[in-house]
């Protein structure tokens, strides 16, 4: 008789403990998934700081198959930090923008900073922008939803003039977002960043030909709808990221985040596209040096 078929014990007290001292270790590494790229995190808030903490981020991803990491802005001096980032260490790129929830911030000044930043080499993205209506009542901070679509037009210009593709955050706002970019006109290439819509809105995503980015979110036991709009996809659109610290892939979700999760991220869509995780990592790998414009090493 295998293990599987065993009868669950009754859970005791010392289970249950023991269930909740596993919680609260680290995650195990997963296994080695070469080739992969992670679409989308956040080093800064994953505790990077200088080049010595950035290179441990990217060394412990690394040595799980994650070859480069797209570290990601929301505020002026996190853009400042991300551009800094991107240059010390050569797997590291960056994306930079106002996030919508900051998007009163974008005065004259910040757009000219935000601009230039933009323009640079190793900046392969401009983002996180978008609309969030999450956070408008919720947070004192966030703002309008006037001042979020006057900045999320900005930076749909600045990624057209720039000619580099537009990285969006949207939460609770898929159908004027997606107004809001058919009206601006998108530009060549959108990444739908830790895509959370459903199989409608990822068909949408899909005819207009943007590419869908998919985090941790996409293991998470509620996530069936996710995992149809993940399984719709075709090969050349699809990208995976952490989104890192936040959405813990399962089996660790609610623990810190790292570009190390990815592999199980990617792992979990390629079980749900029915292919080899090999197969997959290839696919997201090749896409994402195709939309960044990163370099095969
Ligand atoms: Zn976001
Ligand atoms: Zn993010």
């Amino acid at each position: 008789m295998g293990v599987s078929d065993a009868p669950a014990a009754p859970e005791t007290e010392s289970s249950k403990a023991a269930r909740r001292r596993l919680r609260k270790q680290p995650p195990p590494d997963p296994a080695p998934l070469a080739g992969l790229i992670d679409a989308h995190t956040h080093l800064a808030a994953c505790g990077g700081r200088d080049p010595e903490s950035v290179r441990a981020i990217v060394d412990h991803a690394a040595s799980v198959g994650v070859r480069a990491v797209v570290t990601v802005a929301d505020d002026i001096v996190d853009a400042r930090w991300a551009h800094r980032a991107a240059q010390w260490d050569d797997r590291v790129y960056a994306a930079v923008a106002i996030h919508p929830t900051h998007a009163g911030e974008l005065d004259d000044a910040t757009r000219a900073e935000i601009e230039e930043m933009a323009a640079a080499d190793r900046v392969v993205a401009v983002g996180e922008t978008g609309l969030d209506y999450y956070w408008i009542g919720r947070s004192d901070t966030c703002a309008t939803k006037e001042q979020q679509y006057e900045a999320f037009a900005w930076h749909i210009d600045l990624a057209k003039r720039l000619r580099k593709p537009l990285m969006i955050h949207n939460r609770d706002a898929d159908a004027d977002l997606l107004d809001v970019l058919a009206a601006e006109g998108a530009p060549e290439s959108v990444i739908m960043h830790c895509f959370s819509g459903d199989r409608n809105v990822a068909r949408e995503c899909i005819d207009r030909g943007y590419l869908l980015s998919f985090s941790g979110t996409v293991t998470f036991a509620n996530s069936d709808e996710l995992r149809v709009a993940a399984a719709l996809v075709p090969d050349d659109q699809l990208l995976v990221e952490t989104d890192a610290p936040f959405l813990t892939p399962h089996p660790y979700r609610g623990q810190p985040n790292q570009s190390y999760c990815l592999p199980y991220t990617a792992r979990h869509i390629a079980e749900t596209r029915g292919i080899g995780e090999a197969e997959l990592a290839e696919i997201v790998g090749a896409n994402a040096r195709r939309v960044y414009g990163i370099p095969l090493r």
